[in-house]
């Protein structure tokens, strides 16, 4: 089965796990520093904080710009679930945003603009598929209205300029992103002290840690806030400094893949959508291409679609049903209508991009979504 995502990961990982385990300490010490560092470096941003997932990073970049109940904040429904979680659990209110389009289905900045109220502290952008989000744009807006802007970089480890844009970028690491810690994510802000905050909240708001504690004269801490623990431990830190090596490779790999699927798509299924079509395979570097997302041709029958390619053994997902529509948040916010997100989430199908492919393999994949729209 060719699969949509797939992690590559091998004897390197092992040795470093083994590494760990002989060295004794398992968590919170100097390899998750590295990772830090190294993680931050590969961004050409100062520093970053390694938490448990993106939802922790999330949380906290949340908690720690201090947004709570009463608060209202703008978020996308075309995203993964935990963006929007991410909202509820600081006490604050998910506005909900629709798209610009189906070639371009990032949050609107037109109907974020309708939607911001007196309440309304920040806005969550998520750069799908790894494309960043349009920089002067969101940043005049959150400037205008005197926003806190947050990016959702999960899908955009690796891209040019990712986290430079707003207050705080959180990333994912879990097993189909671009690089994996198998669980895992990390943060990133522009002010040092929103940093030093998330690093404090992260471990339960001590002002030491045990490893701190266990290498200098420190022997108490106090707590000065109210913290969490999303800790990321010393395993997955030595799995996550062996895939940073990688990561530039792996998104260059990715990067010719794209290429191929948009130059293949439009030859074989010039009725499909292929999603910022424009700006991906521009310029390199400039986006990560996390997945590979085409929208179908209206009136298409997508299950059926499905169901062709899985009998070819060719994997498929959708990203994303929406967030709004899902029974939890339907029972919550029941009047949100998003005409553009429910229309592109209807006829969306995502297919296999890994760093594992060859060129051979896309465009099998593309014989066979070409076989299935003209049966
Ligand atoms: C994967 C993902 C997350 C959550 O990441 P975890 O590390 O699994 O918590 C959040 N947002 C988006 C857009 C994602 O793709």
């Amino acid at each position: 089965m060719l699969l949509v995502a797939e992690p590559i990961l091998g004897e390197e990982e092992a040795a470093a796990l083994s590494d760990v385990i002989r060295s004794g300490w398992i968590t919170m010490g100097e390899r998750v520093r590295s990772f830090e560092q190294a993680f931050a470096a590969a961004h050409d941003l100062p520093d970053a904080v390694a938490v448990s997932s993106c939802t922790a990073a999330l949380h906290l970049i949340l908690a720690a710009l201090e947004i709570g109940p009463g608060d209202e904040v703008l978020v996308p429904s075309l995203t993964f679930v935990a963006t929007v979680n991410s909202v509820l659990y600081t006490g604050a209110t998910p506005v909900f945003v629709d798209i610009e389009s189906l070639e371009t289905p990032f949050l609107s900045l037109a109907d974020a603009a309708a939607k911001t109220t007196a309440r309304t502290k920040a806005v969550i952008v998520m750069h799908f598929g790894g494309n960043l989000v349009d920089r002067e744009g969101w940043q005049k807006f959150a400037r205008d209205r005197n926003l806190l802007l947050i990016e959702d970089a999960a899908h955009a480890t690796g891209a040019r300029a990712v986290g430079t844009l707003g207050d705080a970028a959180a990333f994912s690491f879990y097993g189909n992103k671009n690089m994996t810690t198998a669980e895992g994510g990390a943060v990133t802000a522009r002010d040092p002290d929103v940093l030093h905050k998330v690093r404090q909240m992260r471990g339960h708001g001590m002002t030491t840690g045990t490893f701190q504690r266990h290498t200098s004269r420190t022997s108490t801490y106090d707590v000065t806030m109210l913290g969490y623990n999303y800790r990321m431990d010393e395993l997955r830190a030595a799995a996550g400094l062996v895939q940073l090596k990688y990561l530039a490779q792996w998104n260059a790999k990715r990067r010719a893949l794209t290429q191929e699927y948009m130059d293949t798509l439009a030859e074989r299924c010039p009725t499909v959508v292929v999603p910022f079509a424009r700006k991906r395979g521009s310029n390199s570097g400039a986006s990560s291409h996390h997945i590979m997302p085409v929208v179908l041709p209206d009136g298409a029958d997508r299950q059926a679609v499905v169901d062709a390619l899985r009998d070819e053994e060719i994997q498929t997902t959708i990203h994303y049903p929406p967030a709004h529509l899902f029974t939890f948040y339907r029972k919550h916010f029941p009047l949100v209508e998003l005409p553009l997100t429910e229309k592109f989430s209807r006829r969306e199908l995502t297919l296999p991009l890994h760093p594992r492919m060859e060129m051979e393999d896309v465009r099998s994949v593309c014989s066979a979504l070409e076989r299935a729209l003209t049966h």
